[in-house]
């Protein structure tokens, strides 16, 4: 038999899958002792078709993460115009003749992480008159492989941002390394946070977040435990 993709969950599971998340982000944020509603859910669309984005629109989620901006472009337009109040993260690794259509597409992108991509996001802005809200990504597990600006560059990169792209930063997001203990990455970029003022953590993805949340996460990104199984792009 030829494989077939995964089929993608359907609209009931999604609602249910969404419910039980809320429940533990909730969960999650007291055993924190933060107040209620501090963390948002992003739910990670990426590969799954506009049907279970439109599901989870009508179980009241209205912010998603998306990690190609190809695959925002095809998807989220339509989908905006009938959820004005539908908000969208880009993640993922952004290359610079990208950053234009990102910042028309985007409310927050999360992966800020080099001066190339700095000059080409402000400029773009400047054109589009658009500025949607930017997280600098960082490396926490400096891999050779990975996006986001190295642990010893943050601190730099963020001043250059501020200083020499008139940048401003909300604030952090990373991905640690996986099969690591997660928790020393995320209390890192709490730190960092603080240290320069910023508001924004974004960390904890399905398999972490409830140690991302006890860690100070202002939003956990979180793909299969709401959309389940991603169907092969
Ligand atoms: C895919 C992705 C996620 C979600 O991952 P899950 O394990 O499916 O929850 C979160 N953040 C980024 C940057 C991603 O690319």
């Amino acid at each position: 038999m030829d494989q077939l993709p995964a089929a993608s969950a359907s609209a009931a599971t999604i609602a249910a899958n969404l419910a039980r998340v809320r429940e533990r982000i909730a969960e999650a944020v007291a055993r924190a002792n933060r107040p209620a509603g501090s963390v948002t859910l992003v739910a990670v669309s990426k590969t799954q078709p506009a049907e279970a984005v439109r599901a989870a629109l009508a179980a009241g989620q209205t912010v998603f993460g998306e990690n190609r901006v190809q695959e925002a472009a095809a998807k989220f337009p339509p989908l905006r115009a009938a959820h004005p109040a539908l908000r969208l993260h880009l993640i993922g690794a952004l290359q610079t003749n990208k950053a234009r259509e990102a910042v028309r597409l985007a409310d927050v992108i999360e992966s800020l992480d080099r001066p190339r991509l700095a000059a080409a996001l402000a400029e773009a802005m400047r054109r589009e008159g658009r500025r949607p809200t930017l997280l600098v990504e960082v490396n926490t597990g400096d891999e050779p492989q990975k996006a986001g600006v190295p642990r010893a560059e943050a601190e730099a990169f963020l001043r250059a941002c501020r200083d020499e792209y008139g940048l401003a930063i909300a604030g952090l997001m990373c991905i640690p390394p996986a099969g690591e203990d997660p928790r020393p990455h995320f209390e890192y970029l709490a730190g960092l946070a603080a240290k320069h003022g910023l508001g924004v953590l974004s960390m904890g993805m399905s398999a972490d977040f409830e140690v991302a949340i006890a860690c100070g996460a202002t939003h956990v990104r979180i793909g299969t435990a709401v959309f389940g199984a991603r169907p092969r792009p």
